[in-house]
């Protein structure tokens, strides 16, 4: 009798466990704009997976966030430039300026443009790379609309999974750059240079943009070349070996 007694007592406090883990699950999804009290069990249901709210409003919201055409190309404060989240052909990013003191290599008459605070960062990553004796070089950092059609049409035969439609490239925002050494060019084999880059960029705010095996998620081949600046939340990003789309998709509400 004592033991069916414990038991039974045991089972009580489980319940109200439980009970207290939903109440302050509510308590704090509710909170979201983009919470809908309809479907409070879907969230809580994938809540208990994942046990992250923000990642659960997201998935019960927006299923197919990875494949669906948006406007949006802001989440917060991060860009998200892919080929479901294009530009306007008119974006111009304010903050451009000139590339200097560093190795680069630009096609003739041509300026290279970078954003100011991605230029101050690139630099400093620079350096470190050179107190290890590889000498980076970028290829490629500002193009406008304007540039990447010309791109584009220069050769249509050219691999869709590698190359932008005008609109719909990251390098539009001024955000991201091509980096390599000058004697190795961007190329997917296995160079000293990426091998630095992999393990050093992060911290100086790059993530690699378009890693191996998540080709589903960012609709691009594995390009060892491309890095993207995102500043503090590059750390976690290369931390948890996520993309830039998981990463929204997992700390970003999606409205
Ligand atoms: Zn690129």
């Amino acid at each position: 009798m004592k033991k069916i007694l414990i038991i039974l007592l045991f089972f009580l406090t489980s319940c109200k466990n439980i009970d207290k883990t939903y109440d302050d699950f509510y308590n704090q999804i509710k909170k979201y704009g983009s919470f809908d009290k309809d479907l409070i069990y879907q969230y809580y249901e994938s809540y208990q997976k994942t046990n992250n709210l923000i990642n659960s409003l997201n998935l019960v919201n927006h299923p197919d966030f990875y494949n669906t055409k948006s406007s949006t190309y802001l989440y917060n404060d991060i860009m998200l430039v892919n080929k479901n989240h294009p530009l306007p052909s008119n974006f111009i990013p304010n903050d451009l300026i000139k590339v200097k003191d560093i190795n680069y290599i630009k096609r003739e008459n041509e300026e290279m443009l970078i954003n100011n605070e991605v230029l101050e960062h690139l630099t400093a990553l620079f350096i470190d790379a050179k107190t290890n004796n590889i000498d980076l070089c970028l290829f490629s950092a500002y193009r406008s609309f304007e540039k990447q059609a010309s791109l584009w049409h220069e050769d249509y035969s050219f691999d869709n999974m590698y190359k932008a439609v005008p609109g719909y490239s990251e390098h539009q925002t001024g955000l991201a750059v091509d980096i390599s050494t000058s004697y190795d060019g961007l190329t997917s084999s296995k160079t000293i240079a990426f091998d630095f880059l992999e393990k050093n960029a992060y911290k100086y705010g790059f993530i690699l943009r378009y890693p191996k095996n998540k080709e589903q998620i960012t609709g691009y081949n594995y390009e060892p070349w491309h890095f993207r600046y995102v500043g503090d939340i590059s750390r976690l990003i290369y931390e948890n070996n996520l993309t830039l789309e998981e990463y929204i998709y997992n700390y970003v509400e999606i409205k």
